[in-house]
């Protein structure tokens, strides 16, 4: 989501007459968007600035999620000039020309109105074969380890006829991957767009929003992401089944596969739910592949309750996975939770799951040697002439060719399969 926004707030400066610098060194404005999931954000960002701050630098703009974070704290770094949330990008150029013509030298804005935003950015430009669209931001769920919440706020979701005109204009400026993005689509209940004189306007769910973006005219694929394994209807199941666009993958964080620990930490549901939701899925939906995220090391969390979630990793046996350490986060009831679990042994847990989730990914990785994969090429690889893209699944793939593919798709017999990516030949 913050790749999401950055890209959003350069149009919008394009936009206001600023242009990108080729270089840092020849910006006069630099602004760092920041995340602060997990710890050390507001260090990173500190040591960031002293780094890429140089004599050309005018302005210096901090936002996201550090800024809704430290508040006014955030100048105790001098070189700040403007702290901005996640919902108040949209005045950055009010904000930056302010700052240069010298009538205000500190500016913070961190309101939370997120109806507001969208409506003031441009059109999309500068668009790539692959994009995101924000469809719903912000949580009301409180896990009580996350602090999003209380930082990109509540949840909002935008309209359905905004997402489908902001699909609609980057599908006709050559876009073929679109994927939808929220910190909990599933929850996603957008404005209708169609309105009845003298009817409610009514609200349409994710599974009505995905169906009618698969009709559009030049979309390949379509992806969206997070889901909370909660709200994750058989519906949704169903229309990955019937819908060709749509990637048969999905990524459903578990976090714990203990339910003593998914229920301090929040989630709603219990282990066995979980896996009953991947089964009918499977079921529902045979080619269907799962990644998820995980923590290890939530407070109070036992050797034996640990144990749980490496079993329920072999259980589903995940294409990909993200899996961190437990991370205090400021404000948020774990925090102030006894029995903090200790660094080295969160850190020794991690090792252990990481291992489980790797001998999947290679399990998956190898499961393709002899099949043809659909690959949307995106970047160049180490080697000349090489290229990486990726498959439905999310799984690295590379070739070598003469011409240029990225932006393009190729069918990849796949031949030789390694840890974190596959290898093949293009079939002509
Ligand atoms: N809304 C999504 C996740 C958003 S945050 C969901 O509920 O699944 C992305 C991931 O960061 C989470 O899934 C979780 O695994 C991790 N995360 C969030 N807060 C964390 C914390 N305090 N410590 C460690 N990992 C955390
Ligand atoms: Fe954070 Fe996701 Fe839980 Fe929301 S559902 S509080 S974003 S982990």
């Amino acid at each position: 989501m913050n790749v999401y926004d950055a890209r959003r707030m350069a149009d919008l400066l394009i936009n206001n007459g600023y242009e990108k610098a080729n270089d840092v060194s020849e910006a006069d404005i630099l602004i760092f968007y920041t995340c602060n999931i997990r710890e050390r954000a507001a260090q990173k960002l500190f040591s960031n600035i002293g780094i890429l701050k140089n004599k050309n630098t005018k302005v210096i703009a901090v936002g996201g999620c550090v800024s809704q974070t430290e508040k006014e704290n955030i100048f105790r770094h001098k070189d700040i000039n403007i702290s901005f949330g996640a919902q108040a990008y949209h005045r950055l150029p009010e904000h930056i020309g302010e700052i240069l013509s010298g009538v205000k030298n500190r500016i913070l804005d961190i309101e939370f109105d997120q109806t507001q935003k969208f409506n003031h950015l441009p059109e999309r430009q500068n668009v790539s074969f692959s994009e995101f669209v924000t469809i719903q931001e912000g949580c009301d769920n409180f896990c009580t380890y996350c602090v999003v919440p209380y930082t990109r706020g509540r949840e909002y979701s935008r309209s359905a006829s905004d997402v489908i005109n902001e699909v609609k204009s980057l599908l006709a400026n050559g876009t073929k991957e679109i994927t939808l993005i929220g910190q909990n689509v599933n929850s996603y209940h957008g404005e209708a767009p169609y309105i009845s004189i003298g009817q409610p306007k009514g609200t349409w769910r994710l599974e009505r929003l995905i169906r009618e973006i698969a009709e559009l005219d030049g979309l390949k694929r379509l992806r969206y992401t997070t889901s909370h394994p909660k709200d994750f209807t058989t519906e949704l199941m169903q229309i990955h089944a019937e819908t060709p666009v749509l990637v048969p993958f999905a990524h459903i964080p578990v976090q714990s596969g203990n339910d003593r620990i998914l229920k301090a930490m929040n989630r709603g549901h219990t282990a066995q739910e979980y896996l009953d939701k991947i089964i009918k899925f499977r079921n529902i939906c045979p080619n269907i592949q799962f990644s998820s995220d995980f923590i290890v090391g939530f407070p109070t969390e036992t050797e034996e309750e640990f144990e749980d979630t490496v079993k329920l990793a072999e259980q589903v046996n995940y294409t990909i996975s993200f899996s961190f350490k437990y991370s205090r986060r400021k404000n948020t009831p774990a925090d102030k939770m006894p029995g903090q679990i200790p660094e080295t042994i969160k850190a020794k847990r991690l090792a252990i799951l990481q291992k489980t989730l790797i001998n999947s990914q290679i399990y998956h990785n190898n499961a393709l040697i002899g099949k043809t994969q659909e690959v949307l090429f995106e970047r160049r690889g180490r080697k000349p002439n090489q290229y990486i893209g990726k498959n439905v699944y999310l799984q690295s793939v590379i070739v070598e060719s003469q011409n240029n593919l990225i932006g393009e798709f190729r069918k990849v017999y796949i031949e030789k399969a390694g840890e974190n990516s596959v290898m093949g030949k293009i079939v002509k």
